[in-house]
């Protein structure tokens, strides 16, 4: 059974009201130009962040308690509700904005969401009260119409102190559980707290060094709380706002800092001004800042779970095809065997379906094993060591014998460096990157160069050859697995060479493209980390493209 909620409600009531009258009792007590208008008034943050924090049902508090401060401050009963009502009205409109259009209590978490707080619950919603409140005053003669501009700005300019200042950090310290700090970072905020005090007592007290109060140093101010909008959060933030706040009053009333020498209620509006735009700046850093870290932990939690999910897929990749090739294996050498014994004994369909199986079983054994070798490639779990690329290359070429030797292509190389990385996978970059240069050759004998220079830190490798060339709108394709610019009758294949190649690469750090027109060769450029034992060979030119 839902127990009643009205005994809660009664309680919050009564301590808000309590709080409330004690708050604002306090701030009239500063209240210089006229006496229940005030430059300095935390009752409309304690208001705003009481309906944020409860809800709308904490109203009866504000009513109650600004009702109960103005009667016994000034005015009679009907200006005391007029008041009441405004600070009431204030409240509430400030509230229901903030939660309509800035995220309630989430407001300071976002840039967006507290420039909007900034604007309807600082600037719009404080217009309320300040228009009933000094209307009444005025209606009850109590404060002369020709003052209402005056008296009007200075209850205002405390409102929006109290909604700026006051609310957020009652609200930020009063919505979630305290925030869990390491020892190191309770250190640090020890420590923004010490310059914060010290720079306000420095600046507003001037009891620690006498001479500078008098110099316009309230800029330093700053420093501490963008160091808490920095290294911590918009609830850090707001507290040392209010901190400050605390301080500078605190001095400013004894006519003591910058803004003691005026007038007492200018000396207050001045000050006033000075800290609401700082705070701010400072809340305003502090909410990009948490926005800003929580967007890097969410792409750091995304990039993990990508990992986790990449290394899953490979590996079910790599045990596909390898579970794979055992019934194939089987298939094929039956096959095989089936038409060794029966080619002739049976029919033309038959010895024709059994070639087609043949060709069927070939085409998917290379597949299976270039799959293989593609998730391979992918793996991180060998060691990169310094590579003499010639022998890389000489092994390379020793693959492709047979291919090379049957179209008659011309392989030609400069001087190849040493770099760091794995042999075995740059065998088969060189081999891949080789046998397609051959396979893909036009009308012309094939003739494949092979060059590298250095180029700021890292080798460039040109592998050139005088093919039938790669339209510029397939330059990136090429490399996707199983992009192919051809039919298999045309160039045999399974559209993984390349695919391999970019893993290869990309998993040595370097980068993997290509420069070509069709009819007119291509060039495959492709980029390793240099050794870090001095490699040998190679040409010394440098490059500056692309
Ligand atoms: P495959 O060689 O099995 O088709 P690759 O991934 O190695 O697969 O190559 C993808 C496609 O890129 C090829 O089908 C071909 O169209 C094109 N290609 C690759 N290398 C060359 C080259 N040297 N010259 C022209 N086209 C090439």
């Amino acid at each position: 059974m839902e127990r009643p909620r009205w005994p809660t409600t009664l309680a919050v009531v009564t301590g808000l009201t309590a709080i409330y009258v004690a708050a604002g009792k306090l701030a009239l007590r500063v209240a210089f130009l006229n006496p229940s208008a005030s430059a300095v008034w935390p009752p409309t943050g304690i208001a705003l962040a009481s309906l944020l924090l409860i809800g709308f049902r904490a109203w009866p508090a504000v009513l109650i308690g600004a009702f109960l401060v103005n009667l016994t401050t000034a005015g009679n009963v009907a200006t005391s509700l007029g008041i009441a009502a405004g600070n009431t009205l204030e409240a509430i409109a400030g509230a229901w904005l903030t939660r309509r259009f800035a995220s309630g209590r989430d407001a300071f978490e976002r840039p967006q969401d507290f420039q909007r707080f900034l604007v309807l619950a600082g600037f719009v919603s404080t217009a309320v009260s300040p228009t009933l409140g000094v209307t009444s005053l005025c209606l009850g003669g109590f404060t002369r119409w020709s003052d209402y501009g005056t008296v009007w700005l200075t209850w205002w300019l405390g409102d929006v102190g109290g909604a700026l200042i006051v609310a957020p950090p009652l609200i930020l310290w009063g919505s979630r559980p305290r925030p869990g700090w390491s020892r190191l970072q309770a250190v640090e905020l020890g420590a923004v707290l010490l310059s914060l005090c010290l720079v306000g007592e420095i600046e507003f007290m001037g009891y620690l060094l006498p001479g500078f109060s008098r110099y316009p140093l309230t800029f330093l101010c700053i420093i501490p709380l963008l160091w808490a909008a920095f290294r911590f959060g918009p609830r850090e933030t707001a507290a040392a706002g209010l901190v400050l706040l605390i301080i500078a009053s605190w001095g400013t009333l004894r006519s003591r800092g910058p803004y003691g020498g005026f007038a007492p209620n200018a000396s207050l509006l001045l000050l006033q001004a000075f800290m609401v735009v700082t705070v701010i700046v400072a809340m305003r850093l502090a909410a990009g800042v948490a926005e800003r870290r929580r967007a890097h932990e969410a792409l750091r939690l995304q990039a993990a779970e990508l990992e986790r999910s990449n290394a899953e897929l490979e590996q079910f990749a790599h045990v596909a095809s390898h579970d794979l090739q055992e019934p194939l294996r089987t298939v094929t050498n039956f096959v095989q065997l089936l038409a060794q014994r029966y080619r002739g004994r049976l029919d033309r369909d038959a010895d024709d379906f059994i070639g087609y199986v043949v060709d069927g079983t070939t085409r998917m054994a290379q597949l299976i094993d270039d799959l293989l070798e593609f998730s391979r490639a992918g793996r991180t779990d060998r060691p990169m060591e310094p590579t003499d690329c010639r022998g890389v290359l000489e092994k390379a070429l020793a693959n492709l014998a047979v291919s090379i030797r049957e179209s008659g292509a011309v392989v030609r190389h400069d001087g190849l460096p040493t770099v760091r990385g794995d042999p075995s996978q740059l065998t088969q970059l060189f081999q891949n990157l080789i046998g397609n240069a051959v396979k893909f050759r036009g009308p012309d004998r094939a003739e494949v160069q092979i060059s590298a220079v250095r180029r700021s830190g890292e080798w460039l490798f040109l592998v050139r050859d005088n093919g039938i060339g790669i339209a510029p709108e397939y330059r990136e394709r090429i490399f996707v697995i199983f992009q192919r610019l051809h039919g298999r009758n045309e160039y045999p294949g399974t559209g993984i060479g390349l695919a391999i190649c970019k893993r290869i690469v990309t998993r040595h750090g370097g980068r993997i493209w290509v420069e070509s027109q069709p009819g007119r060769g291509s060039t495959f450029c492709f980029t390793l980390p240099v050794a870090e034992t001095p490699g040998a060979g190679a040409s010394g030119v440098r490059l500056t493209g692309p």
